[in-house]
Parts: structure tokens; C-alpha cells; sequence
């Protein structure tokens, strides 16, 4: 029976990089991917696709808009056919370039599925077992499909169908009120499609505060996306136009109609088949395996990270997951676990929504004091040249030194704007520390430094010449 040092089962982010670092470090090392298209989730039908259409959408958007800057655009519409055939050529050319670095690494690939059949040795569907040293499980997530009455008999898009379209749908009822539910319900509507969006949660993006949120449910409003947020779903019906949601809102009952029906309502982690009770592996109750800060489960020798194990499903922490997992399993002394207070996340609207650090609700929880100030975007030169006056820069710093603790941005490229604290904010940089930096005149990141000297003069107000 062949062995490994280390034996990874899943070869999207958090696999490749997890297998790379491992192999570099000398570990024997297997990648285990059943899938028939190799490339993982983010490439295929993730942040690749969702990225090429959510800017394809908004150089059309942008187009349309002309008007405001005295420009005569006479017809600004989707080709369908070409805006898909184009995702397909750039998402085939991502794909083959990581299938090629799968194929061509210092590791073994081996396209197959696999589940445990003890803690060390694992069962592949093409017959193989293979024994291993450490495993690391990053088999990702699936589309969930939550208890909503009628769902699971109704004709329902994902993700992956939204981001195969290659005709423009007449309407579609988005549930859901997520990143990919908001990103994507954008993408249609800016292609031309009556989008209303239902979700549970009092307002959208749930995980944002309130205030980011409501500017981008305003954005969304004024393009004529219909929202409905508090809701409580009663039934979704089948129709021969289509599907019927019900729904409760404020206590008055209310039905929508479409063509379409788009099922946003999260993922899950696609952990179920693996057999983890064979290992003593242990998970929440949505299959989401437990880990400790070295990505280890509940049996030592066996990681995780990904989606699988989350807490977000979000790319770069895949990455760093799995490079982790492999470093401790090869034994690597003076190892630091990821830190959670540089916690970056980016929402692909249009005003963009980007975080970083900690921000007044986790603060405000863990009791830690704090100043902030914000500026809006609808008074920054730039920006107002720009027509892009959604949304403010957010910036908070604790209170005595001015440490930056976190930032919020919804505006135009947030998205790139949230950067310009990532490295500040790991370096444990002060706002004296960032209005010492340059900023160039006029740009969209300039009105960082507007929050900046409000919170250098509440932490150290200027003193008055003697
Ligand atoms: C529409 C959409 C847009 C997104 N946009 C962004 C974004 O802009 N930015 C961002 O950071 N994140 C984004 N995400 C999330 C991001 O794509 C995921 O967090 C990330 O891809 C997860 O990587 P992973 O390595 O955990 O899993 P995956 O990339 O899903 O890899 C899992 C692999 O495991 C394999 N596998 C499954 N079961 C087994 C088994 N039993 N044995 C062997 N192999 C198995 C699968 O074939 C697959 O290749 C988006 C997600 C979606 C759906």
C-alpha cells in the first residue's frame, strides 16, 4: 500500500497551495480530486466567473450612464453569447494554467474521490488505498438547500447556472441577501433582468453593519433591483411562466413572480461522503470540521481548512489555511497561527463593500474602546468627478496611540481602496503613522486621510502655538 507523508483530499485553493508547501518542504506528498474539470471552486464557478461578469456589467452600466458626462452613447446592450463566450475563454485559460501546475508539481495527482476508512488510510474510487502520515481535508462547499417550503421541488438556478447564462433571463426572483446573492442579483439586473430579491435578514449582507448595508441596498433600489429583507418565506410554487414566492414581511403577505428562481441561500461544507466518523473526525452539526489554530481537527494528524472547516469562505484564507496546515504537519518551529484581527473581506457590488480588522460590533462586544470617523464619498473631489458619490471610508483606532484597528469602505473600488491598510494594520501601524505616508492628489484614495486627521485630533487635539 502506497504511503504519504502527506495526503491532501481536495485540489482547489486551500489543496493546491496546502500540497505545494508541503512538497517544497520535503514531504511526500498527494493531491486526491475526483472532479472532471480540475481547477477548484474559485476558478471554475467562483470568484473568476463572478468577477469577469460583475466587470463586464459594470462597463455597461458605466456606458449607459454616459449622459451625466455629456457623452452621446446611443445603444449600450449585453451580447449574451459574447459576454459568455468570453468568460468561458478566460475561466478555460485560468483552469488550464492550475491543472498544468497540478500536473506538473513535486507531488503526485491523483484524480479520484476519496474517503476514510480509518485515521490513516484512506479508500479511493478508483479502487487505490492509500496510507498517510497527516491528512488535509479541503473538500470545499456545496450549494445548500435550506428547509424552505417548496424548494426542493422547484426549478431552481445556483450560482453555477447564474454564472453560465448566455441569454438574458426576462426576471428572476433571487433568494437570499448574501455576497453572491447581492453580486450577482446586480449582474442580472444590469444585464437587463427584473430582479427582486427576498431574504430573512433584516437588512442585506447581514454580516456587514447596517449602515454599509442600507448604501448598498440604496444603490440597488435606485438601479430598480426590488428588495425585501425581514422576511419570512411561506411558499415557493411552481408555475408553467415560472415560479411564485409568498412571503411575510411586517406582517402583511405578499407574492412575486418570475421566470426564474435563484437559489442564493449559502453553502455547506461538501463533507458528508468523506467518512469522517471512520477517523474520529469531528464536525458541527452542518458537517463544518472543528479545528484549532493550527488548522489540526479533532485527531491531530488529520487538518483542515477551506471551506470545509471555514469559519469564512473566503480565497486568500484558504490559501493561508492550508500553507499552515502543511508547515505544522512538517514540523516547522516558531509557526504563527492566522490572525483574526486582520480579517479583510470585499463584497464585488457596485458600491463595493470592503472591511478590514475589527469593526464597532466585534468591539464593541469584546468591550474594547475605540474613537472613529468616517467621510463620505459625495464630498471627495475625486470621487464627485467621478460620479461615484455612494457610500464613506469608516476608520477606527484605539483610542490612546491611535492604533488602526479596522476600516470599512463602501464606494467606488473598495475593494483596492481597503489595501491601502493591509499592511498598515499588520504592522500595527498608528493613523499618525499613515498620515506620515504620501497620498497623491486628486485620487479616490485620498479621502482615507479625511478620517485620518479626525481621528489624529480627537486622540492628540492640535495644541495652539505658545
Ligand atoms: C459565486 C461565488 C463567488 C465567490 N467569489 C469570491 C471572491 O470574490 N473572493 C473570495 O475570496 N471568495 C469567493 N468565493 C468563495 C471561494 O470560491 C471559496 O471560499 C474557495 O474557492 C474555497 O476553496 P477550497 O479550497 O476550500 O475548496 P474548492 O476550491 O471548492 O476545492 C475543493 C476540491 O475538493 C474536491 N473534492 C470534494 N470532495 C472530495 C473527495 N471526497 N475526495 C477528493 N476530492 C474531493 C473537489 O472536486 C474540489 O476540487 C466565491 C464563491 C462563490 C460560489
Amino acid at each position: 500500500m502506497k504511503t504519504y507523508d502527506f495526503l491532501v483530499l481536495g485540489g482547489g485553493s486551500a489543496g493546491f497551495n496546502a500540497a505545494r508547501v508541503a512538497a517544497g518542504l520535503g514531504l511526500k506528498t498527494a493531491v486526491v480530486d475526483g472532479a472532471r474539470d480540475l481547477g477548484g471552486l474559485c476558478i471554475l464557478r467562483g470568484c473568476m466567473p463572478s468577477k469577469t461578469l460583475l466587470y463586464t456589467a459594470e462597463v455597461l452600466h458605466r456606458a449607459q450612464q454616459g449622459g451625466k458626462f455629456g457623452l452621446k452613447i446611443p445603444s449600450a446592450r449585453p451580447n449574451m453569447r459574447a459576454i459568455h463566450a468570453r468568460k468561458v475563454k478566460l475561466i478555460g485559460e485560468f483552469a488550464a494554467y492550475r491543472k498544468q501546475a497540478l500536473a506538473n508539481a513535486k507531488f503526485d495527482l491523483i484524480r479520484a474521490y476519496a474517503r476514510f476508512r480509518d485515521a490513516h488510510t484512506l479508500e479511493l474510487t478508483n479502487g487505490q488505498v492509500l496510507r498517510a502520515r497527516h491528512v488535509l481535508i479541503s473538500t470545499g462547499s456545496k450549494v445548500s438547500v435550506p428547509p424552505v417550503p417548496g424548494l426542493a421541488d422547484a426549478t431552481a438556478w445556483t450560482s453555477d447556472e447564474v454564472l453560465d447564462l448566455d441569454f438574458v433571463p426576462p426576471s428572476v426572483l433571487v433568494l437570499g441577501g448574501g455576497i453572491v446573492a447581492c453580486e450577482l442579483a446586480q449582474f442580472l439586473r444590469r444585464i437587463g433582468t427584473q430582479v427582486t430579491l427576498i431574504q430573512r435578514s433584516p437588512h442585506l449582507l447581514r454580516d456587514h453593519s447596517p449602515e454599509a448595508s442600507a448604501v448598498v441596498r440604496q444603490a440597488f433600489e435606485d438601479e430598480g433591483i426590488e428588495c425585501f429583507t425581514g422576511t419570512q418565506i411561506e411558499r415557493i410554487t411552481q408555475t408553467q411562466q415560472g415560479t411564485a414566492v409568498t412571503f411575510l414581511q411586517g406582517g402583511k403577505r405578499r407574492t412575486r413572480r418570475a421566470a426564474h428562481l435563484f437559489n442564493a441561500l449559502g453553502r455547506e461544507p461538501n463533507t458528508a461522503g468523506l467518512n469522517l466518523g471512520a477517523a474520529g473526525v469531528r464536525t458541527r452539526p452542518d458537517g463544518q470540521i472543528i479545528i484549532n489554530r493550527w488548522q489540526q481537527t479533532s485527531v491531530p494528524h488529520i487538518y483542515a481548512g477551506g471551506d470545509c472547516s471555514g469559519p469564512h469562505e473566503i480565497v486568500h484564507l484558504a490559501i493561508q489555511q492550508g500553507e499552515l496546515a502543511a508547515r505544522h504537519a512538517a514540523g516547522l518551529k516558531s509557526l504563527k497561527p492566522l490572525d483574526g484581527s486582520l480579517l479583510l473581506s470585499v463584497v464585488f457590488t457596485d458600491p463595493q463593500l470592503a472591511t478590514i480588522g475589527r469593526l464597532e460590533r466585534e468591539l464593541d462586544a469584546a468591550g474594547q474602546p475605540y474613537r472613529s470617523a468616517s467621510y463620505p464619498f459625495n464630498d471627495h473631489g475625486k470621487s464627485i468627478l467621478m460620479e461615484a458619490n455612494y457610500g464613506y471610508v469608516k476608520v477606527l483606532a484605539e483610542p490612546k496611540r491611535g492604533r488602526i484597528l479596522g476600516a470599512e469602505i463602501v464606494g467606488r473600488d473598495a475593494g483596492e481602496l481597503i489595501h491601502a491598510f493591509s499592511g498598515p494594520l499588520a504592522m500595527r501601524a498608528t493613523v499618525f503613522d499613515l498620515l506620515r505616508a504620501p497620498w497623491y492628489h486628486p485620487t479616490l484614495a485620498e479621502i482615507i486621510t479625511y478620517p485620518l486627521e479626525e481621528l489624529a485630533d480627537q486622540i492628540r487635539p492640535p495644541t495652539k502655538p505658545a
